[in-house]
């Protein structure tokens, strides 16, 4: 395990920029990512929300695409709903590859390890199964694979694979629209900040950047997005933190806690002796230097 906070992430970290702005759902990410990874299905239901049948990221669902219907106008657009204020928000949510991955912090066995590229993977060989990364993530992303014997956690390589043969995730090389943009990390975050006061000029004035900002409570994420609402009107934790955060302080706590206790109960039990221990103490002390003075 790995409490750091100041951990330094190497130069070259790549990562996920997805304007949602420009997503059509067509949910190409979400197959391209099951293909590619071999991802089984997670059996898929129909849940009565909208267009939405896989509802949240998980073990078997490393990408998910959001449907979410509003009564307002989107932009500029004409919708055409007998003049009905109509818009639907679209989006394809991905685990966001934490500067401090509180997954990564509590997994005892190195399953889950920061990459080269800066990216955060787990292995399936190495996952005891023991399940502490899943309440760990703040985001809900990680999942664990129930089996007959054991399971194992599962989530996001961003094709980790590919990656090492300089090949783009699946989801981003599929994705028709270029909503999901992968490259290098501090190019993307300007590329973000430019499209921001583009769409924002375009009169969607609750555009937003999540996940974009370094000094937010994860330090900033691998994956963020360009939202044009709320991140809770996508599900999404409005100010997220490691959840590992307090540990350090904690366990320094938790230490500084036992000194005392141990401290206390030695000098409890000091000032506790019986007279007879004292007289044999005084007694062995005097034997032990004959030379010296009783009072
Ligand atoms: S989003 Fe969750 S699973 Fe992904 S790196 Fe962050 S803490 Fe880990
Ligand atoms: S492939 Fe692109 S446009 Fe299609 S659902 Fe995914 S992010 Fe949206």
């Amino acid at each position: 395990m790995a409490f750091d906070l100041d951990e330094a992430i190497g130069a070259g970290r790549v990562g996920f920029f997805t304007d949602t702005s420009v997503c059509i759902g067509c949910k190409a990410c979400e197959v391209a990512c099951k293909e590619w990874n071999a991802v089984p299905e997670d059996g898929l239901t129909f849940t009565g929300m909208s267009y939405d049948n896989t509802v949240g990221l998980g073990a078997d669902t490393w990408r998910h695409v959001a449907f979410i219907e509003q009564r307002r106008p989107l932009g500029h657009q004409e919708p055409g709903l007998n003049d009905q204020d109509f818009r639907w928000l679209m989006a394809s949510d991905v685990c966001k590859h934490c500067t401090h991955a509180a997954c990564l912090d509590v997994c005892p066995t190195g399953s889950l390890f920061r990459t080269e590229h800066g990216t955060v993977v787990v292995q399936e060989d190495v996952c005891n199964g023991c399940g502490y990364c899943v309440p760990a993530c703040p985001f809900g992303v990680i999942g664990k694979r129930e089996r007959e014997q054991g399971g194992t956690a599962a989530k996001c390589t961003m094709c980790y694979d590919r990656l090492g043969a300089g090949q783009e995730p699946a989801c981003a090389k599929t994705c028709p629209t270029d909503s999901i943009q992968f490259g290098d990390l501090e190019e993307l975050r300007e590329r973000a900040e430019r499209r921001l006061e583009q769409v924002r000029g375009a009169g969607v004035t609750s555009a937003r950047l999540y996940g974009h900002d370094t000094g937010d409570g994860v330090g900033g994420m691998g994956a963020f997005f360009l939202l044009l609402d709320e991140p809770e009107v996508y599900g999404l934790p409005p100010d997220p933190v490691v959840t590992t955060r307090d540990l350090p302080s904690m366990w320094r706590h938790a230490g500084a806690a036992a000194l005392a206790l141990m401290a206390g109960m030695t000098a409890a039990a000091l000032l506790r002796r019986p007279a007879g221990a004292e007289a044999v103490s005084s007694a062995l002390l005097g034997s032990a230097a004959p030379g010296r003075r009783r009072s």
